[in-house]
């Protein structure tokens, strides 16, 4: 299903199904539905029987054949490692290939020019697009260049900045528009979210990484909230403890931790860690304000350009050091 803040951009795509580009590019933040909006439109576009309004019927055989992943009129091209709702700095990392495989966008163009099974339309579902590397990529632009009639390609990106100025000439571009904060709640809270406020503060905004926040990620954040709330922590233990953590996860939790200690001592609030703020005031009381700013704006450039660094251990240790370091700067009473 197509999530409900995007049913008005659906609809309208739906009433142009006979004049519908051969390529789309759905694009718009992460975490948000663009790939249930794709999947949803290839339901559309392959029904044999669809309703009124174009949409997909659920019942007949291509129906079927997509809901159990075998229809032979559908392509998906994504990397073994992606998953509903996008893949997002939360999570273990898994040490598979981040790419689209060339040699399977390669194959696309025998399949593009079959007839089709079922004498109707073909769809190629790209997701993510930004998963393409430059030759996976010149290998999809000259399918993209002259496809058969009633081929559709549905190009799926969060980071379509990165995809080739070719390709995206090539599409027609849709923009697919997060929910405000009042629908992303409602759905979050109807799928079973516990602390739907808490879940998205963590995920940005967007309701589908907030809903992959599962028990370990819980956990883990609040081993790490709770021992850097004691000003008297350890960095270097906490870093052996948070062995197995992906440092962006890390700099994302010290990002947001520190956006708290600047925003409690400028206006007495927080935005992500509404669940440590005693531990957020007793800390921003004793700290320097500038010092802290400045400590935040550090956590902001650092998690642009994390990826994987080549020692995460030592990473995690003096990224920890730093905000030690911070604590004392600020002049923190120790305890003797
Ligand atoms: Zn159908």
């Amino acid at each position: 299903m197509v999530l409900p803040w995007h049913d008005q951009e659906f609809e309208q795509l739906l009433s142009r199904r006979g004049g519908l580009p051969h390529a789309l590019l759905l694009r718009g933040p992460e975490g948000i539905g663009k790939l249930a909006f794709a999947e949803a439109l290839t339901r559309a576009l392959l029904c044999e029987n669809p309703g009124p309004k174009a949409v997909a019927c659920g019942q007949c055989v291509s129906c079927s054949w997509l809901e159990q992943g075998s229809h032979p009129d559908f392509r998906r091209l994504a990397p073994e490692t992606i998953t509903e709702g996008g893949e997002g700095e939360q999570g273990t990392e898994k040490k598979v290939s981040h790419q689209i495989p060339v040699e399977e966008v390669r194959a696309i163009a025998d399949f593009i020019f079959v007839t089709s099974h079922r004498g109707g339309a073909k769809v190629v579902l790209v997701h993510p697009a930004e998963a393409l590397n430059v030759n996976a990529a010149n290998a999809l632009l000259k399918n993209l260049e002259e496809p058969p009639p009633q081929t559709y390609f549905l190009l799926v990106a969060h980071r379509w900045h990165q995809l080739l100025p070719t390709i995206r000439s090539r599409c027609q571009h849709i923009a697919l528009p997060p929910p405000d904060a009042d629908a992303a709640r409602a759905w979050i809270e109807a799928q079973g979210s516990k602390n739907p406020d808490l879940a998205l503060t963590q995920a940005g905004g967007a309701p589908l990484l907030a809903l992959q926040l599962d028990e370990a990620y819980w956990h883990t954040r609040g081993v790490f909230l709770r021992a850097i709330s004691d000003t008297a922590f350890d960095a270097l233990s906490l870093a052996e403890q948070l062995r197995d953590c992906a440092p962006a996860l890390v700099v994302g939790w010290l990002q947001k931790w520190s956006f708290d200690l600047a925003s409690y001592k400028a206006a007495g609030r927080v935005r992500y860690n509404s669940d440590f703020l005693s531990s957020i005031a007793a800390a921003a009381a004793q700290l320097d304000d500038i010092e802290a700013l400045r400590f935040h704006r550090s956590m902001i450039s650092l998690q642009r350009v994390i990826a994987h660094p080549l020692n995460s251990r030592l990473f995690l240790e003096q990224l920890l050091l730093s905000y030690a370091d911070l604590l004392r700067g600020g002049g923190l009473r120790r305890a003797a």
